[in-house]
């Protein structure tokens, strides 16, 4: 059977895959003359697939790869787009660049090779353009805006699409499952900062970097709902020497992951212990 990753239309210059089987949500934007691809899946596989549907689709071809943030389900099937511009933040890029993560990938990356075919071929690869805070581009009559914020990971971003009220959030949203907040980047006051920054930015529809789509600035409010209600949590947690196994978590999202959740409490409860 051959592989498939089909692109759902999500407005008419917008789609995206939200079905997991790239792991990290992916899409992309149709301006007037080129595309813009929006995170490249884990594997190079789904990566030749999604390029080949966004060229089939609008029938211009893709210029840009825009990288929410580093994290290997969303950039380790860079390959199919080595040949055009790929870009990220400027911090994303310094994560990408700094041995840790170079040698943690590299395990990374062998592990997933040795899984099996899907995780064959995977090329680490660093983004070439880079942006502080914000990024346009534009193209004719149609622009797209990339705003660094930080968040759930240093480099996170989010790219938004005014000419239809779109934006792809990357990891700052997980929708419908317990995030992952546990990054050692990730900064809770700065997450909580981007959420309402989209919510401002009162879109149409938001697309996670996990999970399905979702309509109008308000389905955010569970999600900044969520974060401070863990907030609170974690900071009482150390006020009252609570023992980790202990805290229990908002059940917002349903049973989280258990690995998920450890590594999110226990950077929640390191970033408070030093504020
Ligand atoms: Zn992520």
């Amino acid at each position: 059977m051959s592989l498939k990753y089909d692109l759902e239309s999500i407005t008419s210059h917008t789609v995206a895959n939200t079905t997991g089987e790239g792991r990290g949500n992916a899409g992309g934007i149709a301006l007037r003359n080129f595309c813009i691809a929006i995170d490249s899946t884990m594997y190079v596989k789904t990566g030749v697939i999604m390029r080949q549907n966004l060229e089939e689709k609008f029938d211009i071809p893709v210029k840009f790869l825009v990288i929410t943030h580093y994290h290997g389900d969303h950039i380790f099937g860079i390959k199919p787009f080595k040949d055009i511009c790929v870009l990220s933040s400027d911090l994303t890029s310094k994560i990408m660049t700094n041995g840790e993560t170079r040698s943690r990938y590299a395990d990374f990356i062998k592990g997933l090779e040795d899984e099996g075919p899907m995780g064959e071929g995977i090329e680490y690869i660093v983004p070439t353009l880079l942006f502080k805070d914000k990024l346009t581009i534009q193209d004719e009559d149609l622009h797209i805006e990339i705003y660094h914020t930080g968040g759930h990971t240093a480099g996170s971003s989010f790219i938004f699409f005014p000419h239809e009220k779109v934006v792809f959030a990357g990891d700052l949203i997980f929708e419908n499952t317990f995030p992952y907040a546990g990054d050692p980047t990730c900064d809770p006051e700065l997450l909580i900062d981007a959420l309402k920054q989209m919510q401002v930015i009162n879109a149409d529809i938001y697309i996670p970097g996990h999970g399905p789509i979702m309509k109008g600035a308000g389905s955010l409010d569970r999600h900044v709902k969520f974060y401070n209600e863990f907030k609170t949590i974690i900071k009482d947690a150390i006020r009252d020497k609570t023992a980790t196994e202990k805290i229990s978590i908002p059940d917002t999202f349903g049973e989280p992951d258990e690995g998920r959740k450890n590594m999110t409490v226990n950077h929640w409860l390191n970033f408070y212990k030093k504020k």
